[in-house]
């Protein structure tokens, strides 16, 4: 394997390990009500990171890049990577987005390199968690900072918070209930919980800075009242902890020690740095806490990655679901084709920088394709737009038009151990509409009357004409065989040709529908600038066409993925694909990029 490429994390990761930063750091006389992980047995060399999807949406490629760094940064330095479900928002939750994602981790192969955690014997994998399992914890931290001084329930509107909070350049003003005692918050805390006040009617605030020029430590609020049904813990709290709070709680408690996010958290890094310095002052976690670093998102052209947006694509049946081959959803990227091995090298080559703004195109992401298949994928004809093509001295060269000549081709061009593909010329053979022209244009070395061509793996021929119909097209190709020309053998080389074309016999060939994608949306940056990206959805993104596939396609299996010769990168839908029945292809990638020529 190729040396792993540097980056800011991995150099601060390797600091951290040699200065033994994280190894002093004990976890045994921690309080544990709600938080069983941090009393847990740990080695405490190794790193701990994670991947903290909210489910209220499916995964997109975006996220690929975040599994990526986190997973791998902790398989490569031999720590731990935990999924955890940042499930602190009830009205938004479903347990359809906790499987789908769980999935998907599962998918991009990060479910088994992290089975042998120490603080989890036995735990079946992923490292999974639920911050909604720390629930407690938050709530016994939020009335610890009340009764230290450092926490506060307020009772002001939401607009009177929103006017007292100042602006870039504008102190904000305290609030009239900044002034309470702890022991008058605390009761009005727990009337918060016990629902005895309406939704609404209180938030609990840190008190911090309402001068602070950064806006996110102008005492940001901790807990709200919020009276919804939890899809882990049901109607046990009418209280829910804010994500601002609850995110680095989440992150002490699994003991996670590199916090990695997008940059839009930077300015959220005092505050966190904040609660944890409370939090370990007060004996409630112990030091050194996690740190959080920030990276650059992912931003891929001609792509959308707001889950609203994308859930607005769905609803609006733009496309036909989550997992519709267009969508930029890792549900959709799987069933299009892309394979775990190109989104893993896409990933790594869009690198990891602390300055965003950056977008990296879609192209790669085929490239990423082409690169890891090409080596792996086996070989196969298929003719996409089919034109007849018949061989006029059939009989007289074989003794019958029902002969059918033999043919075989290699399942992959340089691995001889992948097999031999069987296939039959006959009489009748299907070949792709383009590869025939009456008068060919300059450079064109197809079939065209009077010219020679081999059919790829059989036979030269030499064209004859064309019959057409009504429209002028044409409607079926006539050729003859030229003698002892067959592919492989002694005479193979007696004529030569400038032109080699695909093509699949008509005895053997069988009928496949064919889904030809193209990108979804026509501008590179959809929602750039407040565009309604409804407006550049590309109208031709999707081109189904009924195709001739070679015979050896007959056993493929729902997600085999092939090279079809000349056309590009294709796979079994996952969903309608049936072998040797109903036989349903995705192109995923042509052989090279030409997209937008
Ligand atoms: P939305 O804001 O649309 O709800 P999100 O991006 O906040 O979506 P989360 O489920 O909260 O989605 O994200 C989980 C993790 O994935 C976070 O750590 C987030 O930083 C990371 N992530 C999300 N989008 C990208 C991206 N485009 N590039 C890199 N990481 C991303
Ligand atoms: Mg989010
Ligand atoms: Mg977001």
């Amino acid at each position: 394997e190729a040396a792993k490429p540097n980056n800011f994390l991995r150099q601060i990761i390797e600091q951290d390990l040699a200065q033994g930063t994280y190894a002093q750091r004990h976890w045994g006389g921690a309080p544990g009500d709600g938080a069983s992980q941090q009393t847990g047995p740990l080695d405490p060399a190794r790193i701990r990171t994670r991947f903290p999807p909210e489910p209220n949406g499916y995964l997109h490629i975006g996220h690929a890049k975040s599994i990526w760094l986190n997973f791998s940064l902790a398989k490569d330095f031999g720590g731990v990577c935990h999924l955890r479900f940042d499930d602190t928002n009830p009205e938004k939750e479903e347990q359809e987005y906790v499987d789908s994602i769980r999935d998907t981790v599962r998918w991009l192969g990060w479910d088994h390199h992290f089975a042998d955690d120490p603080a989890r014997p036995g735990v079946a994998q992923p490292h999974e968690y639920f911050a909604s399992d720390y629930f407690d914890f938050m709530y016994r931290a939020a009335e610890y900072l009340i009764e230290s001084g450092h926490a506060y329930v307020d009772e002001q509107t939401p607009e009177q918070m929103r006017a007292t909070r100042g602006d870039f350049g504008t102190p904000g003003t305290n609030s009239p209930f900044r002034s309470r005692t702890p022991a008058d918050n605390l009761a009005r805390f727990r009337q918060m919980r016990d629902g005895q006040l309406p939704d609404g009617a209180a938030v609990l605030r840190a008190k911090i800075d309402m001068a602070s020029p950064n806006i996110n430590l102008r005492d940001p609020t901790l807990y709200r009242i919020r009276r919804a049904t939890h899809h882990n813990t049901g109607d046990k709290w009418c209280i829910y902890p804010m994500y601002t709070f609850a995110h680095p709680i989440e992150d002490a408690l699994e003991q996670v020690t590199h916090s990695i996010c997008t940059l839009e958290f930077e300015d959220q890094r005092p505050f966190y740095d904040w609660l944890m310095a409370r939090l370990c002052e007060g004996g409630l976690l112990v030091a050194p806490p996690p740190h959080q670093y920030e990276f650059a998102r992912l931003n891929v052209t001609h792509v959308i990655t707001s889950k609203r947006k994308l859930r607005q694509l769905v609803e609006e049946a733009h496309v036909t679901g989550w997992d519709d081959p267009r969508m930029p959803t890792l549900a959709g990227l799987r069933r299009r084709g892309y394979t775990p091995d190109a989104l893993r090298l896409f990933a790594e080559r869009s690198g990891v920088t602390k300055t965003g703004g950056a977008w990296t195109d879609y192209a790669a992401l085929d490239a990423a394709l082409r690169d890891t298949l090409d080596p792996v994928a086996p070989r196969a004809m298929a003719v996409l737009e089919p034109l007849k093509l018949v061989i006029t001295n059939w009989a007289e060269v074989f003794g019958s038009d029902d002969h059918l000549e033999p043919c075989t081709a290699p399942v992959h061009p340089h691995h001889p151990e992948m097999g031999q593909r069987q296939f039959s010329m006959g009489k009748e053979v299907w070949i792709e509409r383009t590869d025939y022209e009456e008068v060919p244009p300059k450079g064109f070395f197809r079939l065209f009357p009077g010219n020679n061509v081999r059919l790829k793996y059989g036979y030269v021929i030499q064209c004859t004409g064309a019959t057409k119909d009504e429209a002028g097209r044409a409607s079926q190709v006539s050729a003859v065989l030229i003698k002892d020309t067959k592919s492989g053998t002694p005479g193979a080389d007696s004529v030569k040709v400038k032109g080699v074309i695909t093509w699949v016999g008509a005895a053997d060939g069988l009928s496949a529908t064919v889904h030809l994608y193209d990108r979804l949306f026509t501008e590179e940056q959809p929602d750039a600038g407040g565009r309604d990206f409804l407006t550049v959805l590309n109208p031709n993104s999707l081109n189904t066409v009924q195709a001739i596939v070679e015979p050896s396609l007959a056993a493929a299996q729902p997600e085999d993925r092939f090279q079809f010769e000349r056309h590009g990168y294709f796979v079994a839908d996952r969903r309608e694909h049936q072998a040797g029945d109903k036989l349903v292809f995705n192109r995923i990638a042509g052989l090279k990029d030409s997209w937008g020529k």
